[in-house]
């Protein structure tokens, strides 16, 4: 079942019946849930802890629940489970043991960030997490670079600068980026620019790079597509016999493309390499 993604009011009046009237129920973090519990005035239910390293093992438990008739209700910390979240293990092993998952939609965090981003375009690509790992974020974004969707993001605090530089460069600074941070909670802010304007606005403010972060950037024109395509081609057949300034110097002059942009990216291709 869907939980709050910060404001506890924003859960639905079936969510709240059904976490009164489960037996059991499972919890990413059951200090988190057992807060929501209290304020809705929900008292001595049994919480099961089910997360991310303990869900394959938890399993059979909560399966040998449904066996003995008791029902069970799935929570993760915020907004809906399996959503770059836990559940969808315990949700395959459910079904497959043959008992029904009934989903109790309500918030989540990327639905709530588009909704009010504005952005228009009509397809989105949601990715959640990109790899903590700089080199493989860097691969990633090639990978998706070229999608004509707006792509949707998860991101945490401690990495969003790093994370918003690699989409800079891997994406091309002219796209517009959404910064949707802490949603529903006292301090919501959502912000559009250029992406290549977003690090300095994260930076004009320590307390903008706090809380948690939804990312959505405006999907690649066709016009981008081309352009871009061949500028990798041809940045990284150049860099196999020039230096890297004079690579994205002559790159940008054959393509066309911003030498600013060709010069970092093939700073990136020199460290991954
Ligand atoms: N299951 C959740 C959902 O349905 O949205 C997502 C869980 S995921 C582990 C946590 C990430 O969701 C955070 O790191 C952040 O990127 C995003 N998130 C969760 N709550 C948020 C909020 N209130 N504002 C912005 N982003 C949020």
């Amino acid at each position: 079942m869907a939980t709050p993604i910060g404001n506890l009011k924003d859960i639905t009046y079936r969510a709240i019946e059904v976490l009164k009237a489960v037996d059991v129920i499972a919890a990413e973090d059951t200090r988190v849930t057992a807060k929501l519990l209290n304020h809705y005035g929900i008292t001595s239910k049994k919480l099961v802890s089910l997360h991310q390293h303990n869900e394959q093992r938890a399993a059979p438990h909560v399966i040998g629940h449904l066996a003995a008739r008791r029902s069970v209700a799935l929570a993760s910390d915020a907004g809906t489970p399996a959503f770059s979240d836990p559940g969808a293990r315990l949700v395959a092993a459910v079904r497959e043991a043959g008992y029904p998952v009934v989903p109790i939609p309500g918030p989540n965090a990327a639905a709530a960030a588009l909704s009010a981003s504005g952005l228009a375009g009509p397809q989105f690509l949601f990715y959640g997490f990109l790899p903590a790992k700089s080199g493989e974020r860097r691969s990633t974004i090639q990978e998706i670079a070229l999608l004509p969707y707006q792509l949707l993001f998860y991101e945490a605090p401690h990495r969003v600068l790093e994370t918003i530089s690699d989409l800079n460069v891997g994406l091309g600074g002219a796209r517009q980026i959404v910064i949707a941070r802490e949603l529903t909670k006292l301090f919501e802010t959502i912000h559009t620019c250029r992406l290549d304007e977003a690090e300095g606005w994260l930076k004009a403010d320590a307390n903008r790079q706090k809380g948690e972060f939804v990312l959505i950037i405006e999907g690649a024109s066709r016009g981008d597509d081309a352009q871009r395509v061949d500028a990798e081609r041809v940045l990284t057949l150049l860099l196999e016999d020039l230096p890297v300034k004079q690579a994205a110097a002559l790159a940008a002059r054959i393509t066309g493309a911003r030498k600013n942009e060709l010069y970092a990216r093939a700073l990136q291709l020199k460290r991954d390499a």
